[in-house]
């Protein structure tokens, strides 16, 4: 399943995708990081329908249009904050994961790009993290087959790194 997983270096808003993955704080109404970036990017057509949507809960996700994106739609899903690890944030990563591919395939969308979910701000460890997310994501891909591409962006290079090493030891 992991042929279906590509990594690239970048800019998430600039994907011409059929979603990318944001993520927002629980109140949806935009942040900092790749929030603040996909909510310039998109316009603010996506803070008015976010408004709308009465937040999100840690671990689920919601989807909206893409407004301005090349995306078609952004999903919106909330990461857990890096508490030591012993407050369920491994459950609540993976399944920010799960819940992002399930509105995706339940939408027929075919291609989705995700950032690094909780490794900005929210200060998940990063290796730790982009296994998660790699793991996850191909446990998933393994059940759907409907989902044809699922894109790792990384914005930075350390996180680029842990998500090959990643994608290698799935191998
Ligand atoms: P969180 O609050 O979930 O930690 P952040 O937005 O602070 O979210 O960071 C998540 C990850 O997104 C970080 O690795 C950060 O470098 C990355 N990031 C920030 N801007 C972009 C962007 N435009 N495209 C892709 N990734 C981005």
């Amino acid at each position: 399943m992991s042929g279906k997983i590509t990594l690239l270096q970048g800019d998430i808003t600039e994907l011409k995708v059929d979603a990318i993955v944001n993520a927002a704080k629980n109140s949806l109404l935009g942040g900092g990081g790749v929030d603040g970036a996909i909510h310039r990017a998109a316009g603010p057509k996506l803070l008015e329908y976010c408004r709308t949507l009465n937040g999100c809960e840690t671990g689920q996700a919601k989807i909206t249009p893409g407004f301005d994106l090349p995306a078609a739609y952004v999903i919106h899903t909330v990461g857990p904050i890096w508490h030591g690890g012993d407050q369920g944030e491994a459950d609540l990563l993976a399944s920010c994961y799960r819940e992002s591919l399930k509105l995706a395939a339940e939408q027929g969308l075919k291609s989705v790009a995700f950032p690094a979910i909780s490794c900005g701000v929210y200060g998940y460890p990063v290796q730790q993290a982009c296994e998660i997310a790699i793991n996850a994501t191909s446990q998933f891909l393994s059940k759907d087959s409907s989902i044809r591409k699922v894109i790792f962006c990384a914005f930075d290079k350390p996180v680029h790194q842990a998500l090959m090493q990643a994608l290698d030891s799935q191998k």
